[in-house]
Order: C-alpha cells, then sequence, then structure tokens
C-alpha cells in the first residue's frame, strides 16, 4: 500500500481540474478541502470551479465529438482498453486515494478499482456491437434502414459511495459509442476521479472527448442542464436530487437517465440454506459500511427459522472488526460525514423508541475524529420505524419475520423505491413466484452481489429510469434514425 506521498496519479498539495486534455486550476483560484473519515484529517484542497469551467469543458467535449464520433468502434475500443490495463496497473494508488477521500475499506476500494475497469472492457467490445437493422418496405421501390449514432456531447454527474465504479459505468458505453463527455463527480469523491484523468492523458484519449470539473455543485449542474451542447445527463445519486434533476431538464427535454436511492427487501424463506442467507445478509448489508443503494435495508425472515437465521447473522455481525479503513484488517470502515452517522443514530433511536430491540452494537464506535458506528441488528422492528422505509445508508440490519409468502412479497413492495431485492430459497416455484412479483429492477436469488457490467442495472418506481450495465446501458447514448430510401 502506497503513504500519503508516493502517489504518481495525484499531486495532493497541486489538485487540478481536466479540461481539454489539460490540468487547470479553478479561474477564481477558489478550493474545497476533503477529509479522510477515518481519522478528520485533511487530504487535499481541490478546485472549486463553478459555471464558466463548465462552459470550457462543453466546449472541449463538442469540439472533440465530430472526430471521435467518426474513429471505427474497433479504434475506440482501443482507447478503453488501454485505459482499462491503466486502471488495473494503478489500482493501488486508485484505492487508497479513494480509501482516503470517502473512507471505503482498503480491500473493497482494490476491489471496485477492478470492477470499474471491467465496465471499460466491456463497453470496448459492446462499441463493436452497435448494430442497426434493416425492414421489409411497403413498397417495392423504397428500402428501410434503421442506424444508431451517437447522442454527441453527454455529462456525467456521480455520488462518493462508488468514485470510481460510478463514473466508468457512465463513461465506458458513452465514449465506447462515440459520444464524448463532461464528468461532476461528488464533491468526497473528487480526488479519485482527478487521478484518473491523469490516466485519460496517459492512455492519450484525444483532448476533450474527457473532461473533468469539481466544485461549485449547482452552479456546474446549472450549466450542464442549460447548456444546448449538452444532449445528455446520466445521474447517480440520491432520489431527492433525482427529482430536482427531473424538473430541470423539462426546459430542453434533456434525455436524462437517473439511478437513485434504493431500499431492498432481503428474504429468507424457511427452505433456504441458512447459513448462505446469513453471509449473504453480511454482505448485503455491511459492504461500504451499509453505504450502497443496493444494501439489504429489511430483513424478513421466515419465523420458523428466524431464531436459527439471527445466531448465525449475529455471530458474523459480531467478528466484523470497524476501525481506519487503510488498515489491512479492518471490515467495516467509517460513514462518510457526520451528518451520514448522525443519520444512522437518528435511525436506531427511532426504531428503539418505537420497540426495536437492539441485538448488537447500537452505537457509535472508535475514537470521536471518524464517524464509525458499529455494525448493529435490530429486532422486534416495525413498518412504522424510519428504518423501515427511508434509505439509512448505515450499518444497521433491521430483522423482521413472515409466517407467508403472499404478506412478505406485499411488506416488500410497500416502499417508494424499487431498486434490488434478495431471496434466499432452494424451492424454485417459491423462487420464480417471488422474482416475478418483487417490484424491484434487480434481484439477487441466491446471491447477495449480482451487480456486473454485463447485466442491465436500475431501479423501477422512484429509484429513476435507465439502465447501467449490458446492452441496455449503451443504448442510452445512442439515438436510433430511420431512413426511408425511395430509388429512382
Ligand atoms: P447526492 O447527494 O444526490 O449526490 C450525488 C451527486 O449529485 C453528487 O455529485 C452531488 O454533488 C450532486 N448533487 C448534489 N446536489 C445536487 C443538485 N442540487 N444539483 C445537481 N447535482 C447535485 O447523493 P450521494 O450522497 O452522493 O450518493 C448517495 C445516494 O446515491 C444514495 O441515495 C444512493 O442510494 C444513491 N446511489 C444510487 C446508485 C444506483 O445505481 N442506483 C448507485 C450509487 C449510489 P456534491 O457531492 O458536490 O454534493
Amino acid at each position: 500500500m502506497l503513504t500519503k506521498n508516493e502517489t504518481k496519479l495525484l499531486d495532493f498539495e497541486n489538485t487540478n481540474l481536466y479540461i481539454n486534455g489539460q490540468f487547470t486550476k479553478a479561474n477564481s483560484g477558489e478550493v474545497f478541502t476533503v477529509y479522510n473519515p477515518s481519522t478528520n484529517e485533511k487530504v487535499a484542497d481541490v478546485p472549486k470551479a463553478g459555471q464558466e469551467e463548465t462552459q470550457v469543458a462543453i466546449e472541449a467535449a463538442n469540439q472533440a465529438f465530430p472526430a471521435w464520433a467518426k474513429l471505427t468502434a474497433g479504434e475506440r475500443a482501443d482507447y478503453l482498453i488501454k485505459l482499462k490495463d491503466l486502471l488495473i496497473k494503478n489500482q493501488e494508488e486508485l484505492a487508497t486515494i479513494m480509501t482516503k477521500e470517502m473512507g471505503k475499506v482498503y480491500q473493497e476500494s482494490l476491489g471496485e478499482v477492478v470492477y470499474a475497469a471491467k465496465f471499460l472492457e466491456w463497453y470496448a467490445e459492446e462499441g463493436k456491437r452497435v448494430y442497426g437493422r434493416t425492414i421489409p418496405a411497403s413498397a417495392q421501390d423504397k428500402r428501410l434502414f434503421v442506424t444508431k449514432q451517437p447522442v454527441g456531447v453527454v455529462a456525467a454527474i456521480t455520488p462518493w459511495n462508488f468514485p470510481i465504479a460510478m463514473l466508468t459505468r457512465k463513461l465506458g458505453p458513452a465514449i465506447a459509442s462515440g459520444c464524448t463527455i463532461v464528468i461532476k463527480p461528488a464533491s468526497q469523491a473528487s480526488l479519485t476521479a482527478l487521478a484518473f484523468a491523469t490516466l485519460v492523458e496517459q492512455a492519450q484519449i484525444p483532448n476533450g472527448v474527457i473532461n473533468i470539473v469539481t466544485g461549485k455543485t449547482e452552479e456546474i449542474s446549472d450549466e450542464l442542464f442549460s447548456n444546448k451542447i449538452i444532449k445528455k445527463i446520466s445521474f447517480t445519486g440520491s432520489t431527492r436530487v433525482g427529482k430536482k434533476l427531473v424538473t430541470k431538464s423539462a426546459d430542453q427535454l434533456k434525455k436524462l437517465s437517473l439511478e437513485l436511492g434504493g431500499h431492498a427487501p432481503f428474504i429468507v424463506l424457511d427452505d433456504a440454506n441458512i447459513a448462505d442467507a446469513a453471509e449473504g445478509a453480511v454482505n448485503s448489508k455491511f459492504r461500504n459500511a451499509g453505504q450502497t443503494c443496493v444494501c439489504a435495508n429489511r430483513i424478513y425472515v421466515h419465523e420458523d427459522v428466524k431464531e436459527q437465521f439471527l445466531e448465525e447473522f449475529k455471530k458474523k455481525v459480531e467478528s466484523l472488526i470497524v476501525g481506519d479503513s487503510l488498515k489491512n484488517s479492518v471490515d467495516i470502515g467509517p460513514l462518510v460525514n457526520e451528518s451520514g452517522l448522525a443519520k444512522v443514530e437518528e435511525h436506531v433511536q427511532d426504531a428503539i423508541s418505537k420497540g426495536g430491540n437492539v441485538v448488537c452494537g447500537g452505537q457509535r464506535a472508535g475514537d470521536e475524529n471518524g464517524y464509525f458506528y458499529t455494525p448493529t441488528i435490530l429486532d422486534n422492528v416495525n413498518d412504522e420505524m424510519k428504518i423501515m422505509f427511508e434509505e439509512t445508508f448505515g450499518p444497521v440490519a433491521p430483522i423482521a419475520s413472515f409466517s407467508n409468502i403472499d404478506d412478505v412479497i406485499i411488506s416488500a413492495n410497500d416502499t417508494e423505491y424499487g431498486l434490488a431485492a434478495y431471496i434466499y430459497t432452494n424451492d424454485i416455484n417459491k423462487a420464480i413466484q417471488l422474482s416475478e412479483s418483487l417490484d424491484f429492477g434487480v434481484i439477487g436469488l441466491n446471491d447477495a452481489m449480482p451487480g456486473v457490467p454485463q447485466a442491465p442495472f436500475g431501479g423501477m418506481k422512484e429509484s429513476g429510469f435507465g439502465r447501467e450495465g449490458g446492452q441496455e446501458g449503451i443504448e442510452d447514448y445512442l439515438e436510433t434514425k430511420f431512413v426511408s430510401l425511395k430509388l429512382s
């Protein structure tokens, strides 16, 4: 693992925006500071750019677009593969930067870099499979064609909880299809994005194809939405902000993809392999300290196996080690910031005040400099508790029981969200019944980690619209054009 001053990808004393192939400062010279959530120590100052720099980045992407779009898919794939190789080669540095700025446990950060690289690889190949089609005409002298073209200059707004994977999940299909892009990373995850810019330069991706702007969130976003050059915006973040962006997109009917929040039910039937279910629940719930959109938020266990499940689950949860994310032995790092920690505490207190039982955990952990919370299990929960309908985004697992499969389907679907749901059962009929009845875009069937680059990922209801990953992921960056040819 590298120490703070050893990184070659980023000079922590001198960070820069990446616009038109140049590393530059914010025009005003302003910066904001990123602090390590494990220690509260300063990590680095980051350029605080705004409307002007965003406009320049958009112009650069626009200049770069015609030549980039004209390349063959194979030529664009070569650049993507170079970038993917550089990500893998620099995975330790990227993981160290990510862990320092947003607190993800180092081993998970390493895993995320590899996962992020796979999006580049998948879309390098998928770009070669952007097929059109011919349609039988209704007149002898006509020929009908359907072609696909890149939508143009696009923008990506990404969250802090997956700083590099959410970036490549958008950038991969965008540039593979021939679009150019302006990226606005989350403030708390800006450094990973700026380090990535160094790799973009090393991969010799032509100037202007990829641009990264950090800083004044609303000012940057307002420019992205109001500038007519931007043809599509892909956003991953909270449902609250996603809804605001839908309103903003209305003026120009800007194409929008929204990957938003979730409130995943995790259902364990009486015939399930309980050891597997308990292991899956730990992975799903406590990954990234519970700060993922697909984290199990509500665990429903059949009453006949609840005791057995709870015993196995508790043993595993109590063995998780909480601490500074850079340390190798640690399983659970800090929450991202004080308000993230305060929300977790609020949800636990609210549940206790409404009759919830703390099986383990239930308090802050570690020293007061970091935002640590002990992995927690709550029993005796009910639907009045905030934790059962609001995204907690923390290491707290509420366990409810059920006796009837129809009832658990109603409870699981009783949410405004529809991103991921998990089912543990060995009964194929119940597996099919549940996976067809649950209103969620991603179903993990005896699988707590379903996300892969080759499969479509996205939500129903207020978890958003559009899909990332798989064949579907590139469609959002393409226009469909119909050509009707009348022969003379
Ligand atoms: P967030 O507060 O909504 O922020 C996401 C991004 O939007 C950041 O870049 C943020 O910039 C920016 N932003 C904030 N306010 C904005 C505004 N008014 N206009 C335009 N942009 C704005 O979400 P987060 O806390 O970073 O991420 C956690 C959320 O993302 C959770 O709800 C999680 O479930 C969701 N998520 C969903 C998926 C998925 O695939 N469905 C994946 C990961 C995360 P600043 O950082 O500068 O505020």
